[in-house]
């Protein structure tokens, strides 16, 4: 073809359309195809490792004569969301990432090393509906309130999402991301493509996973505290008794305690109720009548336990006024 163009580059590069197709791509580090990028097929040719929500097709791609080469000392490469009308080949890459719903055609992988792929339980919203997109090398991104999705495609990138109080989708794709969640009373539905990528969230929050593709990938979330089941602290307890005989009650954590007595169940949060018969001096207990007993509760089944205990930002500042 005589105008078939070839660009020798060098570094990240995003293919946002306007490529005349078929596009080769030849010798990438890293390729992610994200949601939605590719209107046609795709054919992998000696890739190292593929991760992949979408299942590679029996079909030999048959690109025909390629009319845009892009070759050069190629690190990343994006193709973004509507980003390739036609058929691409990758040849040569050594990982490559197939985001959910990325390809409408065919997927050839010819001479993988390994292929990672998980089935798509549920598709996620489209790619317009995301609150927010982390895209490239060593990138943050910051969300509060999120109503959609988030989605970090790429390396070493960190995303804050806060405030999480609706369902939302997070989709992950890429090595070394680290995501952060924080909310409560809602589901996190995750679609995680790579390896070692870190998700953790806050207690209260549900976490499904759709798509989980690959090696070295943690999700996880932090054990509701004590301080969640605890309503009144000994300190509590004891303050504003001066002088005289008194009872009181108060709960502390039980930290020996990795099961819980009162329920059974495994438990992070153990907490020990007492109640004190004493005589006390100045908020200090100097002589007990009666020790009482212990009883213990846990998040499982204390009153107490469950997202109601925190306020949101929002509604502390209501509270507030
Ligand atoms: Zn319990």
């Amino acid at each position: 073809m005589s105008n078939a163009q070839a660009h020798n580059l060098t570094g990240d590069i995003t293919l946002n359309g306007g490529e005349e197709t078929p596009i080769s791509v030849v010798d990438a580090e890293n390729v992610h195809f994200r949601r939605q990028s590719v209107t046609g097929s795709v054919k992998l040719i000696n890739p190292e490792y593929v991760f992949s929500c979408q299942r590679p097709t029996e079909q030999t791609v048959q690109p025909g004569e390629t009319e845009t080469t892009v070759s050069g000392s190629i690190e990343d490469i994006y193709v973004a969301h509507d980003g390739v009308d036609g058929t691409v080949v990758i040849d040569g890459a050594q990982d490559v990432y197939i985001e959910p719903n990325a390809i409408t055609g065919d997927i050839e992988i010819v001479g993988e090393e390994q292929l990672f792929y998980n089935q798509l339980t549920d598709s996620p919203y489209g790619y317009d509906a995301y609150d927010a997109h982390g895209l490239g090398w060593k990138r943050s991104v910051s969300v509060s309130d999120p109503k959609h999705g988030v989605s970090v495609t790429g390396g070493r990138s960190t995303a804050e999402i806060t405030d999480v109080t609706t369902d939302i989708e997070l989709i992950v794709s890429g090595w070394d991301n680290t995501i952060d969640i924080t909310g409560r009373t809602a589901t996190v539905t995750i679609y995680l493509l790579g390896s070692q990528n870190t998700v953790t969230t806050s207690p209260y929050i549900d976490i499904e996973i759709d798509t989980r593709a690959g090696v070295e990938n943690t999700i996880e979330q932090e054990p509701v505290p004590a301080s969640d089941i605890i309503d009144t602290t000994r300190e509590e307890a004891y303050a504003g008794h001066l002088l005289g005989r008194d009872t009181v009650t108060f709960q502390e954590p039980a930290t020996d305690k990795d099961y819980c007595p009162n329920c059974g169940a495994n438990a992070s949060a153990v907490v020990t109720r007492r109640q004190e018969d004493a005589f006390f001096v100045t908020n200090s207990p100097i002589y007990r009548f009666d020790a009482g007993g212990s009883s213990y509760e846990c998040e499982n089944c204390s009153l107490n336990a469950g997202p109601e205990v925190r306020l949101s930002e929002e509604e502390r500042k209501q509270v507030l006024g």
